[in-house]
């Protein structure tokens, strides 16, 4: 199994983010599941990376050529793809990975994650889709999309889509069990 992370270019404000890159990235590889994130040396990615290898796992970088001097690719790693464009750098990590993780990050990293679980709502794939929500980062952005449900521009169903998890032994076990639930997208066309 591989699971992509997505998450920061910068390491944030608090030793915390780092800290919980580095035990994702470690229990990511202790779990026997290959890594599959952005390829870059810098910020939490570097970090996830770096654990994942360290504790003995399969790094699988992706990152447009366009980046690869700006965001350091790293040059570590089992395999990197380098690609022509982000386009094609989102569609090689959705392909490449059974399961998606976001980790603290910014626009890119939020970016990154709506774009599958919004695959994940139209049912183009029944991958998994997590906010690692650590230390609390996310919890604004968890009570905005239960806003966005109590206002019926999605569903229940599909906001409960998004696992979150605070531990990342666990957020690695419930995308190994995930099953998604069957469910169209649109709210009053029928039944599901
Ligand atoms: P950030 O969370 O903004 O630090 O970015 C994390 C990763 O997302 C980096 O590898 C960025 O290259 C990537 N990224 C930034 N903007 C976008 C975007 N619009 N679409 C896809 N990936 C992006």
């Amino acid at each position: 199994m591989h699971l992509c992370v997505f998450c920061g270019s910068n390491p944030g404000r608090l030793p915390v983010y780092r800290e919980a890159a580095v035990a994702l990235g470690t229990a990511l590889a202790e779990s026997g599941v290959g890594l599959v994130y952005g390829g870059a040396s810098v910020g939490l990615m570097g970090a996830v990376a770096d654990a994942a290898l360290a504790a003995g796992g399969e790094v699988i970088g992706v990152i447009p050529q366009s980046l690869a001097d700006k965001e350091l690719a790293h040059k570590g790693l089992t395999e990197q793809h380098v690609t022509q464009s982000m386009h094609e750098r989102k569609a090689l990590m959705a392909e490449l990975s059974d399961g998606f993780i976001a980790l603290p990050g910014g626009a890119g990293t939020l970016e990154e994650v709506f774009e599958v679980w919004t695959w994940a709502q139209l049912g183009f794939h029944k991958k998994g889709c997590g906010l690692l929500n650590i230390a609390g980062y996310y919890d604004q952005l968890v009570g905005f999309l239960d806003h966005v449900a109590g206002e019926q521009f999605m569903k229940t169903a599909h906001r409960d889509m998004l696992i979150v998890e605070t531990d990342p032994n666990r957020m690695i076990e419930r995308m190994q069990t995930y099953e998604a639930p069957v469910v169209t997208k649109w709210i009053g066309r029928g039944e599901n």
